[in-house]
């Protein structure tokens, strides 16, 4: 199975090379020429297997450059750096509500289920095609991807890594993680502005032929950790196809049954590994798209019309401030009936208009499938109130976005459907505002709220935020947007003589 581009579909290559290019020439996003099909019987054997397994089998189905042996050699590896003995718990809060909890492995938050992945897909993949040059891995972040990113390639070799990330657009226990950050291959920087501002200047350096060609005179060639990479998203589909079976492992569904998945969205890679999963398998009744007041893909999918020219904002889900959602676009190329040039055009009017439009029949079909809704700062402080009242169930803000979403959902449909609220972080990487939705006083210092929540409702604090306070700060750079393409230049140089 070949990889196409969503902006030029006769464009074809391999797994191996999807993962090493990121980007297409084009600009588009690769996706997979055709999407492999479970079947009841691999549902039954998968329901048996451990998650390492579970997740090496739907990728092998996904890359074929790769063995399953090789597979399951990474998925080992990547899955044992998480804690507890089940990477993602589905963990039943209510009749008929699971949350899926993504957050257990090394930085607490969902981007650690691809991003412990990549950096072996993508060494692997570099010796299958044969690159000489090393790869500069170049990562926008609002939050979690950079932390995940840089403890997944810490080290790794043939590899550097450099992180941006929004100086005000993270929390105080995000931003700390990055600073502190170990390894020899890592850097990372400050940038004023915006989580878009920020991801829109590195996709520019992607794009730029002449800071490219200086990137290469020193030895590297660009590669993206970003969620765009196909190497992100297929490690999460194997996560919805697991919870499915888990499900069906503990007779609370049979094989074939509906469910819906209640995700927390962002930049739209999450739900749309949910959508893959879908076409290869997983029973699906809705896919809920949760939004923040950054609602963009709430109005988007009730209008069909994207459109960024609206103000932004800070929220208590800083992972989800985001206004351009990449991945949607191969959403897009699905519903659209792969018709790239389309796609192009569109992609084209958002970044010249900030906006595009679909047609009445592509809204439908998105209808069908998708409902969404948003939840401000205080609903979601209510949520996590709620939630641990109600199932003293201690849920992070992200989350909550999610789980209220559901709520509304559920109060206004009745649908009964068993349903997956996905959680995306642990509730420890965002304290503060924990704390306060759970009747605490307004705390600035993110360890002080860490004890505090702690004492309040018991919950332990994962080994992995615990200490994090003693550990040396690293990076305090923070420049100006215009000035990023001199720091690669410069972190390229300095990686190269090292
Ligand atoms: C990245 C992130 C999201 C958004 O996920 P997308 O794949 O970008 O939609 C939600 N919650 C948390 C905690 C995240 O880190």
């Amino acid at each position: 199975m070949e990889y196409i581009s969503t902006r030029n579909k006769s464009e074809k290559c391999s797994s191996a090379e999807a993962i090493v290019n990121g980007l297409a020439p084009d600009g588009g996003l690769y996706v997979p020429e055709s999407l492999p099909r479970l079947k009841k019987e691999d549902f039954e054997e998968l329901a048996k297997e451990d998650y390492p397994s579970r997740a090496a089998r739907v990728l092998s189905l996904l890359l074929e450059d790769f063995t399953f042996e090789e597979l399951l050699d990474y998925t080992t590896k990547a899955y044992s750096r998480f804690y507890g003995d089940d990477p993602c718990p589905l963990v039943n809060i209510d009749e008929g509500v699971y949350v899926l909890e993504l957050w257990h492995g090394p930085t607490c938050a969902f981007k650690d289920m691809a991003l412990t992945m990549l950096p072996h897909l993508l060494t692997a993949a570099r010796k299958k095609i044969g690159e000489k040059d090393k790869t500069l891995i170049m990562v926008a972040t609002s939050g979690d991807t950079g932390k995940a990113a840089l403890e997944g390639f810490k080290d790794v070799e043939g590899t550097n890594i450099i992180v941006f990330y929004p100086s005000k657009g993270v929390s105080d226990m995000q931003k700390l993680q990055m600073k502190t950050q170990t390894g020899d291959n890592v850097c990372v920087c400050a940038i004023e502005g915006n989580f878009d501002d920020t991801q829109n200047a590195v996709k520019n350096i992607f794009a730029d032929e002449e800071i490219n060609k200086v990137i290469h005179a020193n030895g590297f060639k660009l590669s993206s950790a970003n969620s765009i990479n196909w190497g992100r998203l297929a490690p999460q589909i194997a996560y919805y196809v697991s919870a499915y079976c888990d499900l069906i492992d503990e007779g609370r569904i049979e094989y074939g049954d509906k469910v819906n998945f209640c995700v927390p969205s962002g930049n739209f890679g999450n739900i749309l590994a949910a959508y893959y999963a879908m076409q290869m398998g997983v029973g699906v009744n809705r896919l809920i798209c949760a939004s923040n007041v950054n609602h963009v893909l709430t109005d988007f999918f009730e209008t069909g019309v994207y459109d960024i020219n609206r103000e932004f904002h800070k929220t208590i889900s800083p992972s989800m401030d985001i206004l351009i959602s990449s991945n949607l676009e191969r959403l897009l190329f699905e519903i659209c009936g792969r018709d790239d040039k389309l796609i192009a055009q569109r992609m084209s009017d958002l970044k010249t208009k900030g906006r595009y439009e679909i047609t009445e029949r592509e809204l439908e079909m998105l209808k069908a499938l998708f409902s969404v809704g948003y939840a401000d700062d205080e609903e979601t402080k209510e949520t996590i109130a709620f939630a641990m009242d109600e199932y003293g169930y201690l849920m992070d803000t992200h989350t909550a976005v999610a789980y209220g979403v559901y709520c509304d959902y559920e109060d206004e449909t009745e649908d009964k459907t068993p349903t997956v609220v996905v959680s995306t972080a642990n509730a420890y990487k965002f304290p503060a505002d924990v704390y306060e939705a759970v009747g605490g006083e307004k705390i600035e210092d993110a360890f002080t709220a860490t004890e505090k929540l702690h004492e309040v409702t018991g919950e332990e604090v994962p080994e992995p935020l615990n200490g994090l306070k003693d550990r040396p700060v690293r990076f305090e750079e923070v420049i100006d947007r215009s000035k990023i393409a001199d720091k690669v230049v410069e972190y390229c140089k300095q990686a190269a003589n090292a």
